[in-house]
């Protein structure tokens, strides 16, 4: 097979802020020969596994010969793996765990598309729209979708030949509706950890306990998560809200949280709500990747 390929320097086929490196093989592929699909196969092996060039940052010397770009350009449009903690990944400025990213489906900020194509430049995917705890483009703070407008079919990344488009029925997708539901304070929490401005970032992790504010994003989304299990497990009500961020900017009040459970047992006259909720509690710490759990036994309230 012959690719024709760009000699680096003015000539490099550019990685456009933050893009995805299945949205740029793509671009790429289009734009390097008539028969993309061959080229993404001699890059990813197979090319309905678009979803997955996002893990291939052993392959940025091929993707940096074929674009013109240099190694460490073309090396930042991936999800790299940490060798420490185990199942950590990195991206941008970016540390996850595995389970933050979701390739299953193909997260686009129609609003965001519609800048890009009104900026003359070509509409592309961003490396955190692929994180399912992320709603909003950090950057617009527009609504992100994964389903298409016209047809109502999930976009994915196997049939995916454009990504400004849908893959069903080819609905331009800058031109799609988003849901206009509002932004929780959790929403504008994720979009704020991910924004592309690291002063925006600083100031957003400010607000939070002290011990908090040099956490990784992953762990950070984790504490969240954790917080929300214990708070299941005795709902006061129903449609009780679920912990916003607020939580989580002083050790007393994730304390409080925390300990609600055991505290509102301790107070019944159920004899067996006590052993109930402090199993339940120590269930849901125990299911907390480990930093996690650690630092919140250290704010459990030890009862004789
Ligand atoms: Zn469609």
């Amino acid at each position: 097979m012959s690719v024709v390929t760009l000699s680096p320097g003015n000539n490099a086929f550019f990685l456009m802020p933050r893009e995805s490196a299945p949205s740029f093989v793509l671009r790429l592929a289009n734009f390097l020969t008539v028969k993309p699909d061959r080229f993404l196969r001699a890059f990813l092996g197979d090319e309905r596994t678009l979803a997955s060039a996002v893990y291939l940052h052993h392959k940025s010397d091929f993707l940096a010969e074929a674009s013109g770009l240099d190694r460490q350009a073309a090396s930042l449009a991936f999800i790299r793996r940490l060798r420490d903690p185990a199942g950590a990944r990195t991206f941008l400025d970016f540390t996850v765990a595995d389970h933050h990213i979701d390739q299953t489906v193909r997260r686009v900020s129609p609003v965001a598309l519609a800048r890009d194509v009104e900026a003359g430049i070509p509409p592309y995917h961003r490396l955190p729209w692929s994180l399912s705890d992320l709603n909003h483009d950090p950057e617009t703070g527009s609504p992100l979708i994964c389903a298409c407008d016209h047809c109502g079919r999930t976009l994915t990344w196997e049939n995916c030949v454009d990504v400004a488009s849908c893959g069903w029925c080819g609905r331009p997708l800058w031109r799609a509706t988003a849901p206009d539901e509002p932004m929780s304070a959790f929403d504008e929490f994720v979009s704020a950890l991910f924004h592309p401005d690291p002063i925006v970032r600083a100031d957003r992790r400010s607000k939070l306990a002290p011990v908090l504010i040099g956490w990784s994003e992953g762990d950070l989304l984790d504490l969240m998560s954790t917080l929300r299990r214990v708070q299941r497990i005795f709902p006061i009500g129903l449609g009780a809200q679920s912990a916003g961020p607020e939580v989580i900017e002083a050790n007393s009040s994730i304390s409080r949280l925390l300990n609600r459970p055991l505290k509102d047992a301790a107070l019944s006259e159920d004899r067996g709500a006590v052993t109930v909720a402090a199993a339940a509690t120590t269930s849901a710490l125990m299911t907390a990747p480990r930093p996690i759990a650690a630092f919140l036994n250290s704010l459990l309230v030890r009862r004789a």
